[in-house]
Formats: C-alpha cells, structure tokens, sequence
C-alpha cells in the first residue's frame, strides 16, 4: 500500500484542541450534569437545581447558591487549563476539591451554547457572560451561579448523531445526578424537564438520602458498613444477599466523595459474600472510601471516573473485612433493622 503525501505539521487552532479534548469529557448531556454538579459542590452550595429541557440536549441549566465568580473572572472560568482549585503539584497531590483540571467549561463552551450567570459573594448584583461572544453584562439573580448549556453538539454533529432518545438521555441525567445526591445528602437537589418536577430530595441523613434516591427497601434490606484503620475510612450501607439484584445497578463506590468505577473495589465487596450470593446475583451497596489523598491517584482518566491507590492489595483487604463485618452483624441480628 503506497502511504498519502506527507503534510507539514501545524500547530491546532485552539479552537480545535478544546474540541478534542471535550471528547474525552463531554459524551453526553450526563457528562455535562456530572461536570457542573462538581463545579456548584466545590462552590460550597446548600441547593443545586437541575433543570432539562428535550433530555438536557435542548438546554441543561444548573443553578447553585454557592460562593458564584467575580465579574472579573468569569472569562477566565472558561478558559481551558484555568482553575481557582490548585496551584501547584503539591495542591495536586492533595487535592480535595472535585475538580482541578480546569478543562470542563472550555470543553463546554467549544461544543455547545454556553452562558454563565453569577452573583458573588457580597457584590451588589450579578454578571452575565455569554461564552461565545465574550459579552459581559449585569444580570439578575442572588448569590450563586446558574450555568446555562444549550444546543449540545451543535457544531460537531457527528457527534450530536451518537446520542440517544430523550428519554434515555434524561435517564443518564438522572443517574448522573443521584451519584451526586447519595454522596452528598448534607445538600439539596432538584430535577425538572421540561418545566415539570422530577425529582426533589431535601438535605437530610444519608440513611433517608438513600431511601428516597434508591429505594426504600434498600435501607431495610442492607446494613451499616463502618470501618477506620489508620488512614482509610470504609463507611456506607451494603444490601444483605437476599436483596442481591440481576443486574448491577445499585453499586455506588465513592473515593473521597468522588463516583468511582473501580474492579478492585468491585471484586473486595463481591468476594465478602462469598459463598452467600450465588451465579450472577449482583450485590448492591453505597460504600465511601476516605483516604489520605497522597495515598491515591485520582489523576489517572478525564473524567476522574477511576482511581490509582498506592496500596491497593490493602485497600482491597480492608475493604472486604468491613464489608464481612457489616454482612457478619446481619446474620445474628434475627433480621431486625439496624437503627438508621
Ligand atoms: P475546574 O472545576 O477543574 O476548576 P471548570 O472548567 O469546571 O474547572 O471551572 C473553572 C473554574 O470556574 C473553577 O475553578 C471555578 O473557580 C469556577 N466555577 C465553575 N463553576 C462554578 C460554580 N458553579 N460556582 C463557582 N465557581 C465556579
Ligand atoms: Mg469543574
């Protein structure tokens, strides 16, 4: 086979390169809800609305009541590789905050409509910024900031071709969402689409954060897992194996606070049941790893979705024993429900 002609290399306009990295990022109107909920939580927010409109591809808005953007650097929150949540490799390191990449407004803005509305803290009124004009004006709303997302993939329809019905869209919107809501019941979320009420869960314990995003069967038919041993902290519920599910869909790991897929953590939780769960039942759980962040990569894929643990033999030891534990009470407690 004869090779084409070589071309001269250029350097990508950066217009471009901010596309192509959104393709690591932005897969859906999901990436999207999983990007600005990071963002309004990093913020401090006590509230977080989502509203969708056509599954969030139409229009997919966030509002928060969080710290919100000066005027003075609302440009530079999108701009790509420009971050307020670390400065240096050490920050890095120790990173606590969801995100730190700086990367997922530009991606945002480089493939769809994009608008920042934010008030800050004590000043008198809020700014508006429209992403693809630069044009910034006063604008109306109380403290906090409401990112507005319209027409995703607009310009890369390709791309726009690969999503899938409304319905299924707003589905992964919604599971994108309850990630967010079962690590973090302390805030409150609400759900609309199409200007009716999805879904509403109010601040409360995890317990009854779980039983209103799950199920309520699921807090009856799981136990507490709780473990400390020196850095790790292993806390979350673990459903008993009659509540053992065809499918996995109700495994939720969190490795400080972040929504994680991780086959170690998959296979220590597994193997804790053993010779109690049979064939393909999949067990389901809510389980929160917490961990010096210098014991853990989390630098390690775009979209933070999977981790590196310095120790992981012990990491998936420790992880087995809470969950044999917390499995262990259940069988002597005649089936009486754990206080929650
Ligand atoms: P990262 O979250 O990795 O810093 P982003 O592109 O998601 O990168 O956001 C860029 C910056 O914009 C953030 O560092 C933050 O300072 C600011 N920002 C984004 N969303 C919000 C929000 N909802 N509230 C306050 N600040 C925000
Ligand atoms: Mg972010």
């Amino acid at each position: 086979p004869t090779a084409p002609p070589r071309r001269s290399i250029c350097e990508l306009p950066d217009e471009l390169i901010s596309q192509i990295a959104a393709g690591e990022v932005v897969e859906r109107p999901a990436s999207v809800v999983r990007e600005l909920v990071d963002n309004a939580l990093d913020a401090g927010a006590g509230q977080i609305q989502l509203k969708l409109l056509a599954g969030g591809v139409r229009s997919l808005v966030v509002e928060d009541d969080g710290c919100g953007i000066p005027d003075s650097e609302l440009p530079l929150a999108i701009k790509r590789h420009a971050t307020s949540k670390i400065r240096s490799l050490d920050e890095l390191e120790a990173v606590a905050t969801m995100g730190f990449r700086g990367e997922a407004l530009a991606a945002v803005s480089s493939v769809a409509e994009l608008a920042l509305v934010s008030r800050f803290d004590g000043a008198p009124h809020a700014w508006r910024l429209d992403a693809r004009s630069g044009e910034l004006s006063p604008a109306a709303r109380s403290r906090g900031t409401s990112v507005e997302v319209r027409e995703l993939f607009f310009n890369t329809p390709a791309r726009r071709k690969f999503l899938k019905s409304e319905g299924t869209e707003l589905g992964h919107c919604l599971e994108a969402l309850r990630r967010h809501a079962l690590a973090r019941p302390d805030v409150g979320f609400t759900v609309w689409h199409e200007g009716k009420l999805v879904d509403q869960w109010r601040a409360s314990s995890l317990a009854q954060r779980v039983a209103e995003v799950l199920n309520e069967d699921f807090v009856s038919q799981s136990r507490e897992v709780m473990a400390e041993v020196g850095p790790l902290r292993i806390h979350g519920r673990v459903g008993l194996p009659e509540a053992a599910r065809s499918r996995a869909d109700m495994q939720y790991v969190y490795v400080n606070g972040r929504y994680v897929r991780d086959k170690l953590i998959a296979h220590a939780i597994r193997s804790a049941f053993d010779d109690v769960l049979h064939g393909q039942r999949q067990p389901s759980y809510v389980l929160f790893i917490d961990i010096t962040p210098e014991l853990v990569d989390v630098n390690v894929h775009p979209t933070k979705i999977e981790v590196r643990f310095r120790d992981g033999r012990e990491i998936h030891q420790q992880v087995r024993r809470a969950v044999v534990a917390a499995l262990a009470l259940s069988r002597t407690s005649d089936g009486v429900t754990d206080d929650l």
